[in-house]
């Protein structure tokens, strides 16, 4: 029996229990990278919203299937405004490659530093590029519902014809584009309407051929036309940024909608954004971080992901190194009691073990709280629980926490000769025979087992054996 789960929808700022459009499973459209340059943690934030929502769902008993685009074409240095110049062909001139080797380089520096954190891959990652010819359908369809109209080899979305235009955002667009300076682009109707298809103009790199001119697509027809392709025209959950809601997903709206007359998404979901200084981690700010400078610091990458789990993902994190540096102490420990805890013999069934499961189970359920979720770790640590159940627990929340508690478990099996060592080892410290307890773990070495003494009694792990 799966249980009810309640997800907080932005369209509608409340939470609401969700209900799949196809029993059994909960289908995801996940906004991704936009491949010219490395993400930082604060965009790896963003991607672990949908990481959690599927550990999470997947614990609860349901299946899921999520779809992150690949956005190498179209997306400009100024959005909100729908002017500057498309973010790869800068990079491209910047680092003299071809947009296509920019797009390679940093789709796979992306699906690494992903990986470094724990977020699971994703069942399709689509690539902008590949999706021309549905967007060019798209903004056809959108002409002809007038919705949408060609001047001067581009296509603008005209918002006027969409009445619920804004509602996403609360219709923060006549204020954002109050206060739009510069040049407003005097092709469009109205200041607020946004570009779906750009005419190449000077451009000679990423364009297509369109019923409008050569040209390239722009951002937003772009998660349209791939969340439609590949999820049909309803489906569950759309995950992003809160700095995707507006102009991005307003415009997906738009042009969604516009399409097919009906609401396509159920609940679209926005992760918080993270914080550094007080701004907005950013690399226009140059406040960033890589996953892998951290780790260069010492850090285990999974320590900004345990990082993360304290705040509840909808609300800004502040990262600080002192705050990391913490989160990096916790979870090492946390790993060294699941290693500890996890020889301990488990007991009898324990009523308090179904409490705690329950417990974490409804902390899920109820959008995702997983600050609530690490408190219940905090309060098993503390609790008096027998070890090898705590333990057991901690192994089985770790699908969804994603820490690797198991990381510093020992191996299952033994090299043969080694348990007899072992307990010959054991015998001997008893006696506070040191030198054959030694030399007992100098045969334990060749064997490739590492022991080390613990106020627990001895521990051991496979080691490299020496060089013959
Ligand atoms: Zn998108």
């Amino acid at each position: 029996m799966v249980p009810s789960i309640r997800l907080y929808n932005t369209f509608t700022r409340a939470k609401e229990e969700l209900s799949p459009l196809r029993e059994g499973i909960v289908r995801i459209y996940s906004c991704g990278p936009t491949v010219y340059r490395y993400v930082h943690v604060g965009n790896l934030r963003t991607f672990m919203l949908p990481d959690l929502l599927r550990r999470s769902l997947e614990y609860l008993g349901y299946q899921t299937e999520q779809v992150m685009n690949i956005t190498d074409v179209g997306h400009l240095t100024d959005d909100t405004f729908d002017r500057g110049e498309d973010k790869m062909l800068v990079s491209a001139r910047l680092e003299n490659k071809s947009p296509a080797e920019i797009a390679a380089y940093y789709t796979e520096a992306f699906m690494d530093d992903a990986a470094r954190l724990n977020l699971r891959r994703a069942d399709h990652y689509p690539r902008a590029t590949d999706y021309i010819p549905q967007m060019i359908d798209l903004i056809e369809k959108l002409i002809a519902r007038g919705h949408a109209y060609a001047v001067g080899g581009a296509v603008y979305y005209d918002i006027g014809s969409f009445p619920a235009y804004g509602k996403l955002s609360r219709n923060t667009t006549d204020k954002l584009l109050a206060g739009a300076r510069g040049d407003v682009d005097p092709q469009k109707h109205r200041p607020g309407d946004f570009t779906l298809w750009k005419a190449a103009g000077e451009h000679r790199m990423q364009v297509w051929p369109s019923p409008w001119g050569p040209g390239f697509p722009g951002w937003h027809i772009e998660c349209s036309a791939m969340s439609m392709s590949l999820l049909g025209d309803r489906f569950d959950i759309h995950t992003g940024g809160a700095d995707n809601v507006f102009p991005h997903h307003e415009a997906e709206i738009a042009q969604s909608e516009g399409v097919s007359g009906h609401r396509v998404v159920t609940c679209w979901m926005h992760g918080g954004l993270l914080m550094l200084g007080g701004a907005r981690m950013a690399k226009s700010a140059g406040n960033f971080f890589r996953i892998s400078e951290l780790e260069e610091h010492g850090f285990d990458p999974l320590a900004f992901r345990y990082l993360a789990l304290q705040a509840k993902y909808r609300t800004k994190l502040s990262f600080s190194t002192q705050g990391l540096a913490g989160a990096d102490r916790a979870l090492r420990q946390l790993r060294e009691r699941v290693m500890e805890w996890s020889d301990a013999i488990r007991p009898p069934e324990d009523a308090k073990v179904g409490d705690y499961e329950a417990r974490f189970r409804a902390a899920l359920a109820d959008d995702l709280d997983l600050p609530a979720a690490m408190a219940l770790v905090a309060e098993l640590n503390r609790s008096d629980v027998a070890e090898g159940a705590r333990a057991s627990l901690l192994r089985s929340w770790d699908r969804v926490l994603g820490l690797d508690l198991d990381r510093g478990a020992p191996e299952v099996t033994l090299p043969a000769g080694a348990s007899a060592l072992l307990e010959a080892r054991e015998r001997a410290r008893a006696t506070k025979d040191f030198a054959t307890s030694d030399r007992l773990r100098d045969e334990l070495v060749d064997l490739g087992v590492a022991v080390t003494d613990t106020p627990h009694g001895q521990r051991w792990r496979s080691a490299p054996t020496k060089p013959s």
